[in-house]
């Protein structure tokens, strides 16, 4: 069955996670609070399914179905009719308990609303509507189509059902899922603080440089990355923000500690590959 998709925030996520549903049949509404965002998110996904067709990952008509499936919106009631709508806004909980009370009202009792949050409690979350059992996490890596995984986070009032779509809809795009129940930074997220903190911790020190801590950790330690070409990646405020409220969420454990560097990048608006500035330069 082709599945009619919902997503909020046309980011770095939101549009790759459109990228990916749009090219595994699904139709995908599109929005932001922001009109360019979306043009922009466009652009970029036409930008990596072109790479494809060059690997022969795929055919140019498998490309250019893919990019009709795709429907930019401009309002969120445009979304009423979906199967699935996936929030992927910034990292602010405020932020997406107010996204989820809205989305609550318009979408369809039969809608699920996932949230691919990387740390916040899908609990809380859900706290904002009346229908928590049809709330679910769906947490994807970046860059989605590259990236396998996704963690389907079961919040405390998830229903079976709920659970059970979410990890057909993972298979039906070609994803590994794996259940995860709820707590900051579910598993990947939580294994990897201590990835980037202490590599920070070292940094600040001056223990060694950026590219060098990177390097060992690749050629020593079989990482694809090195961690701050990893932040980069991600993006220096998203890393921040995550890593902010999985130590609030574990009351001020010091394993979680965020790190001063992290911040006057954030405050001096070097946030990695988006803005061309972060630990590398690009
Ligand atoms: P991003 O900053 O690239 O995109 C966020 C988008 O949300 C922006 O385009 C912004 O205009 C939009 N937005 C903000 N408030 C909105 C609202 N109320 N309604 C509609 N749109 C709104 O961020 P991102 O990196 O795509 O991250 C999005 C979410 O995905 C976050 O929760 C983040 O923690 C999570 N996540 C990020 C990564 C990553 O590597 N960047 C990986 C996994 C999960």
């Amino acid at each position: 069955m082709s599945l009619h998709i919902g997503i909020v925030g046309a980011g770095t996520m939101g549009a790759g996670i459109a990228h990916v549903a749009a090219l595994h049949q699904c139709t995908v509404s599109l929005y932001d609070i922001h009109d360019d965002v979306i043009r922009r998110g466009i652009e970029r996904i036409t930008t990596e399914l072109k790479k494809g067709v060059e690997k022969q990952k795929f055919s140019e008509e498998e490309m250019t179905a893919a990019l009709k499936r795709i429907r930019p919106r401009t309002s969120l009631a445009d979304l009423d009719t979906c199967d699935i709508i996936i929030e992927a806004v910034i990292e602010d909980l405020l932020v997406k308990k107010d996204l989820f009370k809205k989305l609550d009202a318009i979408a369809h009792h039969t809608t699920i609303l996932a949230t691919n949050t990387s740390s916040f409690s899908v609990t809380s979350i859900a706290s904002a509507t009346k229908k928590p059992h049809r709330v679910v996490g769906l947490h994807f890596f970046n860059p989605v189509h590259l990236m396998n995984l996704v963690e389907v986070v079961r919040g405390e009032h998830t229903s079976d059902e709920t659970i059970t779509r979410a990890l057909e809809f993972g298979q039906q795009i070609g994803k590994t899922s794996v259940k995860v129940n709820d707590t900051p930074g579910f598993i990947v997220n939580r294994v990897a603080r201590p990835f980037y903190g202490e590599a920070l911790r070292l940094l600040g020190e001056g223990v060694a440089s950026v590219e060098e801590i990177d390097r060992i950790v690749k050629s020593e330690g079989g990482f694809k990355m090195g961690p701050f070409e990893l932040m980069d990646l991600i993006g220096i405020d998203v890393n921040f923000a995550v890593t902010q409220s999985v130590y609030e969420q574990f009351f001020q454990d010091s394993r979680y500690r965020p790190h001063p560097i992290q911040q006057q990048m954030v405050e001096s608006g070097k946030l990695g590959r988006k803005t061309k500035k972060g630990f590398y330069n690009y």
